[in-house]
């Protein structure tokens, strides 16, 4: 299957998920993931109108956004050091993978230099994975109070990556678990903190994320095929 035949049927999952759960079909954005794939797939799917795509890795993310002349939007949803911070400020218009104040205060110091604010995400781990990034749902809410009071960082809502599961309804829980937690933290009404987006569903779950209320699913394998 081609790029452009993938996307058409990712897109007609996500109405279809968007209308069981009586949502409208533009309340989710899909962001396609083209992590290890060449500029040229990129580019391929933005000629079939896919506008957004997601990065994990700072140096590939440059590279590619140098590469790529199509106009296309960029968010960053992988770790991220610190330290390279700076090598995409201007470059993403949403993180997707904030899960510490040394990082929040880090994207503070870079989108100030540049006169602008970042949109970010708190990533958050519920199934308390060792292996994988996000706060705890512990520390979640003092972790938003803090990054709240940067003055460039805007904080639009969450992000979670389930464990694995073969079984798609195995992420449900903590899919409603993320919008729960979401609901809990706009009810607190926090200056500067926005619950607008849940960053949740990849390739093997993206329509039960959606069920869950997903804003924007993170589409790689689906799109662009598997990886190495
Ligand atoms: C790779 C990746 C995805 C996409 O995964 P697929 O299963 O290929 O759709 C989504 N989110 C994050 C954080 C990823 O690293």
């Amino acid at each position: 299957m081609s790029i452009a035949e993938n996307l058409k049927t990712v897109q007609a999952q996500i109405h279809a998920a968007a209308a069981k759960a009586g949502r409208a079909p533009d309340s989710v954005r899909l962001v396609a993931v083209s992590k290890t794939k060449p500029a040229a797939a990129v580019e391929e799917a933005a000629r079939c109108r896919q506008r957004l795509f997601g990065e994990n890795y700072v140096q590939e993310l440059v590279a590619k956004a140098g590469q790529v002349t199509e106009p296309v939007e960029w968010h960053y949803i992988g770790g991220l050091q610190s330290n390279k911070v700076k090598q995409i400020a201007g470059v993403v218009t949403m993180i997707h993978s904030v899960d510490r104040l040394s990082l929040a205060q880090e994207i503070d110091r870079q989108w100030g230099n540049l006169g602008r604010s970042c949109d970010i995400l708190i990533q958050v781990n519920i199934a308390c994975e060792a292996t994988k990034c996000g706060t705890s749902t512990v520390e979640l809410f003092a972790l938003v109070r803090q990054v709240a009071s940067l003055p460039h960082v805007r904080i639009q809502g969450l992000m979670t990556m389930p464990p694995f599961f073969d079984n798609p309804e195995g992420a449900r829980p903590y899919f409603r678990e993320l919008k729960r937690l979401a609901e809990l933290i706009a009810a607190e009404h926090i200056p500067n903190v926005s619950m607008q987006e849940l960053s949740m569903g990849m390739s093997g779950d993206f329509a039960v994320a959606i069920e869950e209320g997903a804003t924007l699913v993170r589409v790689g394998s689906a799109i662009f095929g598997g990886r190495q």
